[in-house]
């Protein structure tokens, strides 16, 4: 990503998931970034309908801009997002994310800069939670979530031991 803005590139983190991530991506940058952070809330789940509740400290008209999200499913916040930001008039306007779950898009998307494809399975780990459970592990897990809506600790003892390792349960 760096090649892309040889002049320095503000980075918008959409809390909470994309934290990690966006901590490693930064520090492997070499080139002059800014960083944002917009913080969101779903009204109802998979609708597309998200609320901004913690908005950007700064003024991104003109500048190079680059959203970065956790994971991408069906588009349709991150689809809400682009259209609040181009309001704003970036020069430009890319997406980034960690995971991108192709298969479960609604919204097509161009999208820029992917780390790795996903199948339609639900992950935790890295950033990625289920009730606020699991960001802070160090790994990539994929979950049942049937299992998870009864019980949202049910994978807490496997993924938190000493030989948890990444696959999942
Ligand atoms: P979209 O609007 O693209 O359907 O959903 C995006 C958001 O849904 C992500 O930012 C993330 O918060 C949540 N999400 C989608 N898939 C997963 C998943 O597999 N695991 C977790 N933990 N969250 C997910």
């Amino acid at each position: 990503m760096s090649a892309s803005y040889p002049d320095g590139v503000v980075l918008i983190s959409v809390l909470k998931g994309s934290l990690i991530f966006l901590s490693d991506l930064v520090r492997l940058m070499t080139t002059p970034v800014s960083i944002e952070f917009l913080a969101i809330s779903s009204y109802e789940p998979d609708s597309g309908r998200v609320r901004i509740v913690k908005d950007l400290d700064s003024d991104i008209s003109g500048r190079d801009v680059v959203l970065v999200e956790d994971i991408i499913d069906t588009g349709l916040t991150v689809g809400f997002l682009l259209g609040e930001l181009r309001r704003r008039q970036p020069a430009s306007l890319e997406v980034c994310t960690l995971l991108d779950k192709a298969a479960r898009r609604i919204l097509p998307l161009p999208i820029a800069f992917v780390g790795f494809e996903v199948p339609d399975v639900f992950v935790l780990g890295y950033g990625l939670d289920f009730a606020g459970r699991y960001r802070n592990l160090d790994l990539i897990a994929a979950g049942e979530m049937a299992a998870l809506t009864t019980d949202p600790d049910v994978y807490v003892r496997q993924l938190y031991s000493p030989d948890a390792t990444a696959g999942g349960p």
